[in-house]
């Protein structure tokens, strides 16, 4: 696995807590830009070319987590979720808590065993605010002094190989697009015609907001949101309701949430679906019943934004780790690159 998507997948920012993404970000993204600066929000925005048409490209860099709510006095840490989180994947499992010297406390989800639950509370399932934070001390007054009120937990970082080019890691949603749009930048000739803005966002896993201040300031021309997808190539889902397979190609978005996010407009639609037939790039068509992307405020911001949608299709997104196929990672670069040359001649 690459250092750059290993350093992104390993590192801690959930929702508003993103600075240390912003740093590998703004790192990654000065090599292959003309300049880098984070807004007054947190995105981290880079530019690059010269020319007429503005053309942005967003991912967004947050990742689902916990903060840090209430330590009990046995030393036992209570938390609120930031994000999606299913409650049923808490339990048992590993996470780091980040505290203000960004140092990084190991801890156990804790839930009480089933041995001694009541006949009623083992039918039912573990709410969060049941669990709680062990990190092995045993009073207030000694966790309060590694830990905060406040403070980010993320699930314990994991990155790695499965087999070939099938990939695992914490926060694929929404990393591997941030990879991509790194690599998108960097394969966009020197002197490009278009000034290209990538966008690393801040704040979308809790309302879309990095997108909306970003794509507000930028006023493209055009822009591509780069995010991940639900796969349903795993047991338990039929084609019916995902018939996208990891493997086999990003996916073009068409429309979020039965038509509450994003709705492609037709000629942006075509406009990705010619770039990728003419450069012959695997790809799937997303139509998507729950779940939205940046795509949707930056559409419907100002008096209204031309954009695309690119899905990197995931499996596992929202748990404690995700898996991708690298080839759809690579997909989503080419059908970016292809886009975004087509759009500064065609749109
Ligand atoms: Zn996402």
């Amino acid at each position: 696995m690459e250092e750059l998507l290993k350093d992104l997948l390993m590192s801690d920012g959930i929702s508003g807590y993103e600075e240390n993404v912003a740093q590998i970000m703004t790192a990654a993204l000065k090599k292959v830009s003309d300049s880098v600066e984070t807004d007054k929000f947190g995105n981290v925005i880079a530019k690059k070319g010269k020319g007429k048409k503005k053309i942005m490209i967003a991912a967004h860099m947050d990742e689902i987590g916990m903060v840090v709510k209430h330590v009990d006095e046995k030393g036992f840490i209570y938390f609120i979720k930031v994000g999606g989180i299913n409650d049923s994947i808490l339990p048992g499992k590993i996470v780091e808590i980040i505290n203000k010297k960004g140092e990084r406390v190991k801890g156990v989800l804790g839930t009480k065993p089933p041995h001694l639950m009541s006949a009623e509370e083992a039918k039912k399932p573990v709410k969060f605010d049941d669990m709680f934070i062990d990190i092995g001390l045993d009073s207030r007054e000694k966790v309060l002094k590694v830990v905060d009120i406040g403070d980010q937990i993320i699930f314990e970082p994991n990155a790695g190989v499965l087999n070939g080019d099938i990939y695992y890691g914490k926060a694929a949603d929404n990393r591997i697009s941030c990879y991509a749009m790194v690599k998108v930048m960097e394969k966009l000739p020197k002197n490009f015609d278009a000034e290209v803005y990538a966008c690393a966002t801040a704040q979308e896993e809790v309302g879309l907001k990095g997108g909306r201040t970003s794509s507000f300031k930028i006023n493209p021309d055009f822009a591509i949101v780069i995010d991940t997808t639900v796969a349903g190539d795993m047991p338990g889902i039929a084609d019916k309701v995902s018939a996208l397979k990891i493997g086999k190609g990003v996916a073009v978005t068409i429309i979020e949430a039965s038509g509450r996010g994003t709705i492609v407009p037709q000629k942006v639609r075509k406009l990705m679906l010619d770039a990728a037939k003419e450069n012959k790039i695997a790809h799937q068509i997303d139509v998507i019943d729950g779940g939205m992307t940046d795509g949707a405020v930056v559409y419907t911001n100002r008096e209204g934004i031309l954009t695309g949608i690119l899905s990197i299709p995931t499996r596992y997104i929202h748990a404690p780790t995700s898996v991708f196929n690298m080839k759809d990672v690579d997909s989503a670069v080419a059908l970016a690159v292809a886009t975004i040359k087509k759009a500064v001649k065609e749109l």
